[in-house]
């Protein structure tokens, strides 16, 4: 389904390219040993080098580099064992040494893929274009005194890795596609924390617009979007603004721009400066970066099932729907909690507890699986009851809503409630007689041919067991007697 926007001169086109910054999880900076924790106090984490002082040496920290090369297998990329630091010159009060340590020719990751998954199951891939390493500046604070631009450099130096997606997406929910599952794998593989509010993942949207088949238009660049929904917006706005721009005449000039979330829009903010600008040249305080391969092999060894296999193999071993799947493999931690509750169990039952029950009642609360109130073990319990009998699906509903409530395991709430299922067929036998007996009317009409009553006739006796009789018993049983 293609998506469009409709303009007075016909149909067009949006083509999306995506820029993610993603801060390495390390505990050092890029090129020293000043920390990284999120939050400290402005300036406590600043090292000679980070503050730019003469004479500084950068030193490449190895962790940062490995991190970078787990990233890059994890998107299927070719990995290069040579690749070259340069300075990008410019100059900004947040970035003291003048120049920020980047690459640019030769990035340490090449050509990757990226499988979207979209909302109606089917899948596109989407092109990585590369991916570099490069050191974060530093944060002016505009807002801490009427009339000065305060100055944190404990960001100046920590590690971000640059990743380039190809203008290979066309719709804003591609674009939110894109983000939702480069983020999953960052976090499958421990390489980024995929943070947006904390600013640990940034994105900048490249957009541009097309009568479909032509070639690429002009794109503006739109920086530092710091939510996914944001983004879709983004690129929305920009769009329109662009289609409207060319049929009144106008040319969509290559610039910066940025996302106002207060107004909805975007706005200029300089024209795009050229590669040639930043005056690039490989840095002379650093040797190129050359890895082994055995190295590199010895990581990829080391990476976890990523994603999209463990969807595949979702479907495969426990015959899950792909809609399943998709939402169990989307955090790692949830796959695992799953995993454990199907394990000796009926897996798409265990679906159903987990993302109908348990995914539902956590989302309200904005809980995430790992303080989930009920452990994989204590839902895995619940649903053991089911199987042995002792309640039905329906009392299920009522127990975890009390385990959810209590933290009991659900065979003490069955046993302290009175839920046991009842299986002795005396007891239904006399609720059967009861319902008869009283909705003779009705036996009568079922017998006519009404097959349809027989449902009522099952809710009645339910009703007067208070839903804890066994429902294959009562169909059973009631099957028998109706016939009569
Ligand atoms: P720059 O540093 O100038 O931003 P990059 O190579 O880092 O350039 O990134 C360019 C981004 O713009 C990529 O994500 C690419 O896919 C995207 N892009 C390139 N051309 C277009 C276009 N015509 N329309 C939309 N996106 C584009
Ligand atoms: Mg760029």
């Amino acid at each position: 389904m293609a998506y469009r926007i409709a303009g007075e001169t016909g149909e067009w086109e949006v083509v999306i390219g995506l820029e993610v910054h993603a801060q390495v999880v390390s505990n050092a900076k890029l090129f020293s040993g000043a920390a990284t924790a999120f939050g400290a106090a402005p300036n406590s984490q600043v090292s000679f080098v980070d503050a730019g002082f003469p004479g500084m040496l950068p030193v490449i920290n190895e962790v940062c580099v490995e991190q970078a090369v787990r990233t890059g297998l994890g998107l299927k990329a070719q990995i290069n064992l040579r690749s070259v630091f340069d300075r990008k010159n410019y100059f900004y009060a947040d970035l003291p040494s003048g120049y920020q340590i980047s690459q640019f020719q030769q990035p340490i990751v090449g050509h990757g893929t990226i499988v979207l998954d979209l909302a109606d199951g089917s899948t596109r891939e989407v092109g990585i274009t590369r991916l570099h390493l490069e050191m974060d500046a530093g944060k002016s604070l505009h807002d801490q005194n009427p009339t000065k631009t305060y100055i944190d450099l404990n960001r100046s130096g920590v590690a971000l890795m640059e990743i380039v997606s190809e203008p290979d997406m066309r719709t804003p929910e591609e674009a939110a596609a894109y983000l939702r599952k480069l983020r999953t794998i960052l976090r499958y593989l421990g390489t980024c924390d995929g943070n947006m509010e904390e600013g640990s993942m940034r994105c900048d949207i490249n957009v541009s617009v097309r009568k479909p088949g032509e070639k690429y238009g002009t794109r503006t660049e739109t920086k530092n979007v710091n939510s996914i929904r944001y983004v879709q917006q983004a690129i929305e706005y920009e769009a329109q603004r662009q289609v409207a721009l060319i049929e009144d005449g106008g040319v969509v000039v290559q610039e910066t721009r940025l996302w106002d979330p207060n107004k909805g829009e975007t706005r200029s903010m300089r024209s795009k400066e050229e590669a040639h600008d930043y005056r690039y040249f490989p840095d002379p305080d650093l040797l190129p970066l050359e890895l082994d391969a055995g190295w590199v092999e010895e990581i990829k060894r080391t990476l976890p099932e990523l994603p999209d296999e463990k969807k595949a193999r979702f479907m495969a071993d426990y015959k899950l729907p792909v809609y399943d799947a998709g939402v169990l493999v989307a955090e790692r931690s949830r796959a695992d909690f799953y995993e454990e509750v199907a394990r000796g169990r009926d897996p798409k039952q265990a679906a159903n507890f987990v993302i109908g029950d348990l995914l539902g009642a956590l989302n309200k609360t904005g809980a995430d699986i790992d303080s989930s109130p009920i452990s994989a073990a204590a839902l895995g319990g619940l649903i053991d009851l089911i199987a042995d009998n002792t309640i039905s699906g329906r009392i299920a509903k009522e127990v975890f809503a009390d385990m959810l409530e209590t933290g009991k395991p659900a065979a003490q709430i069955v046993e302290e409630k009175g839920l046991r299922q009842v299986t002795d067929t005396g007891a239904i036998d006399q609720a059967i007689a009861a319902v008869m007996a009283a909705n003779a009317d009705k036996v009568a009409e079922f017998r006519s041919g009404k097959d349809k009553l027989f449902g009522f006739f099952v809710g009645q006796v339910m009703k007067a067991t208070q839903g804890k009789a066994n429902p294959a018993l009562v169909n059973e049983i009631l099957t028998a007697k109706l016939k009569g």
